[in-house]
């Protein structure tokens, strides 16, 4: 075992943090493991994303070529391929975003080679990989040994790590050779920029989200003037969304958007992890649930268990004093 290789994740000229959470993850792997770290840059015009992450690796691999200007399957799994061949790092790690939820598993299956996606973390036992995923729902935390192999692939989830990295390491950059450009079954077309949304909640200080508990369109008004009253911000889960009783853009989550908050108040979320990956980093977060075992509870500061009705009137009245 002597590399890990970690995928350089970025979108229009911008390292994504994704990035930055996978090489905390790594850097701290390669230390208590005594191997080199090794990230992978792929993409056209990548010199400044390179000087970003030439002090956070010991090696940093570069392919600039017009083919990677965009993200598209064929040429990043041919890239990936070659250089995991000539290279068979012991670990290599790709986000699980959608750009690695594409990728990881073509890649593992023309490689031969393991795969263990959306993982929360990953360590060394006795020389066996262990992995830790979410099963149930997000309820439980799962570490999982796999069968020894000589190389593995992992996926870790956004949010897991720190995106904050160290630099204290010093990389060689190394410009790799292109493959023979051959899988172009789909190619990139334009970049279709989001509609833009009523408010933005990702700039909210304080957020106030409602989940299917609030049981019908009718019962958001409520929610609606307790924000109000605390001069917060409305967001949402999914279901509220899909049921277009809030609209898309309101979502927190994986397939909504990342917020920081000062404080998160989450009423009637159950907090399935594809929600709490979009919240949970929120500094304050407090939740109301009339189940006292919903997972949102695993990462609120402060918790209520109740009924949201009862409870929502009464935090309204004390605010507004
Ligand atoms: C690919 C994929 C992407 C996804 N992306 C997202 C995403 O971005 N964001 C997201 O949120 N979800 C997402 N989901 C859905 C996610 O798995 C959950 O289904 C969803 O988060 C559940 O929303 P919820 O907590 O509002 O509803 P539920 O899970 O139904 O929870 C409702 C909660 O309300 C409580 N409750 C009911 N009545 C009351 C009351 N009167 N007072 C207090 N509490 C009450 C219940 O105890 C329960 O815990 C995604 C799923 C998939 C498969």
């Amino acid at each position: 075992m002597e590399e890990i290789l970690v995928l350089a994740e970025h979108r229009r000229g911008k390292l994504r943090d994704i990035t930055f959470e996978m090489l905390n993850f790594a850097s701290a792997f390669a230390s208590q493991n005594g191997v080199q770290l090794t990230v992978l840059l792929l993409g056209q015009d990548i010199s400044e994303m390179a000087d970003r992450l030439e002090n956070s690796c010991d090696n940093l691999l570069l392919l600039d070529s017009p083919e990677l200007g965009s993200y598209s399957p064929g040429p990043y799994l041919q890239a990936l391929e070659k250089t995991i061949q000539e290279r068979s790092p012991f670990l290599t790690l790709i986000g699980h975003t959608a750009i690695g939820m594409d990728l990881a598993p073509p890649l593992a299956a023309r490689l031969t080679i393991p795969l263990m996606s959306d993982c929360l973390d990953a360590m060394l036992d006795n020389g066996h990989l262990e992995v830790q995923r979410q099963i149930y729902g997000g309820k439980i935390n799962a570490n999982l040994r796999l069968k020894p192999f000589d190389q593995y692939l992992v996926t870790l989830r956004p949010g897991c790590f720190s995106a904050s990295v160290s630099h204290d390491r010093s990389a060689e950059k190394v410009a790799i050779k292109p493959p023979d450009w051959s899988y172009f079954r789909r190619r990139f077309l334009e970049y279709v920029e989001a509609e833009l949304a009523d408010v933005d909640i990702t700039a909210a200080d304080i957020l106030v989200s409602v989940g299917r508990g609030i049981g019908k369109p009718e019962n958001i008004s409520l929610i609606e003037e307790f924000a109000d009253a605390i001069g917060a911000t409305l967001s949402c889960s999914r279901p509220v969304a899909d049921k277009e009783w809030l609209p898309k853009s309101r979502q927190v989550g994986t397939s909504g958007k990342t917020v920081r908050p000062r404080v998160y108040i989450a009423l009637g979320i159950s907090g399935a992890f594809q929600h709490q990956a979009g919240m949970k980093n929120a500094e304050t977060i407090i939740a109301v649930n009339k189940d006292g075992r919903a997972p949102i509870f695993n990462v609120a500061h402060y918790g209520i268990v109740g009924d949201l009705f009862q409870v929502i009137p009464v935090l309204k009245e004390k605010f507004a004093k």
